[in-house]
């Protein structure tokens, strides 16, 4: 018989709004550790709120999904603790590859996006979560793990048991932990990172719990107190709109896929190549601005003039 797993996202809500109003005074008292912007939080509030609600609408899409897929199960690994742990660690793999292609797919940035969308960095950010997740069909990474022989709900409670860890990470309130942690788990430094704007920063600490997946596929990048993080969007939105901040990318996305004149090779590359890419060369991907970083950075010394 299946065991009985709880939703733990929505019993955690009242957690994170208790941790939330703890940073918020923390960095009223001490005068460091982040900013609140009031508008900025109520906007990061309604996109999660926004986000719970298209899992009621749509949540039943990935939930038959999975369910069906089960009865095609390579084979049945059953409900103990050590397989649920293998089910952790499997899913948290499948989450580092969900969300790097999350930053390299355009159709998948168009759902990832209202997640970099604020320019502050604390608790509530962690709440600006997508709203059109199931049209990325991202679901179709957990399919190894149900034809092994995860249970859907299985998958779908570490899945779950994953989005609470990254909750606590959106914060500056703590600088670093302990050296041994900082090495296998995520943490706030390495996620402050993710969300930098700065070129050096973009496309790094794909992670969800454990930060070694970046290690092992060459994405990770250390917070360099040298360089401050910069948070946000390469191009910032300027505007507070939930609505906007949800589909912008969406309908950027259409726009350019369907305006006249293009090769289908063209429409294409406007949906599945990374964000940024262009027909024509008008735009900027983040490997440019990383190239055109780098040679700045290169040519540095001769304008210095050493000093
Ligand atoms: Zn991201
Ligand atoms: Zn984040």
């Amino acid at each position: 018989m299946t065991p009985h797993y709880p939703d733990v996202v929505n019993m955690a809500v009242p957690g994170f709004v208790a941790l939330i109003v703890i940073e918020l005074v923390w960095i009223k008292l001490k005068g460091r550790g982040g900013r609140y912007e009031l508008r900025d939080a109520l906007t990061s509030l309604l996109l999660g709120a926004g986000n719970v609600a298209a899992g009621i609408l749509l949540g039943f899409v990935t939930v038959t999904f999975l369910y069906t897929l089960w009865q095609y199960r390579l084979f049945d690994l059953g409900y103990s603790v050590w397989v649920l742990l293998l089910c952790f660690v499997l899913d948290d793999l499948r989450y580092y590859w969900v969300h790097r292609l999350g930053h390299r797919v355009r159709w998948v940035w168009a759902s990832h996006v209202n997640h970099h969308s604020s320019q502050h960095y604390n608790l509530t950010t962690a709440l600006r979560q997508t709203w059109t997740g199931t049209f990325t069909l991202m679901m179709l990474l957990r399919v190894p793990l149900v034809l092994l022989g995860f249970h859907p709900a299985m998958i779908l409670f570490s899945g779950g048991m994953n989005l609470i860890y990254q909750f606590w990470i959106h914060t500056e309130v703590i600088s670093r932990m302990p050296r041994w942690f900082e090495a296998v788990m995520n943490t706030p430094s390495h996620h402050r990172v993710h969300h930098g704007r700065n070129p050096r920063y973009l496309d790094s600490n794909y992670a969800g719990v454990f930060i070694v997946w970046d290690k092992l596929f060459g994405t990770f990048v250390p917070e360099d107190s040298a360089e401050p993080v910069e948070y946000g969007l390469v191009k910032n939105l300027g505007t507070f709109n939930p609505l906007r901040v949800a589909f912008h990318e969406w309908i950027g996305l259409f726009s350019d896929v369907l305006q006249p004149g293009l090769t289908l090779r063209q429409r294409l590359a406007y949906a599945l190549a990374p964000p940024g890419w262009s027909h024509d060369g008008s735009r900027m991907t983040s490997d440019m601005l990383k190239a055109c970083d780098g040679s700045l950075k290169a040519a540095e010394p001769q304008h210095a003039g050493g000093s």
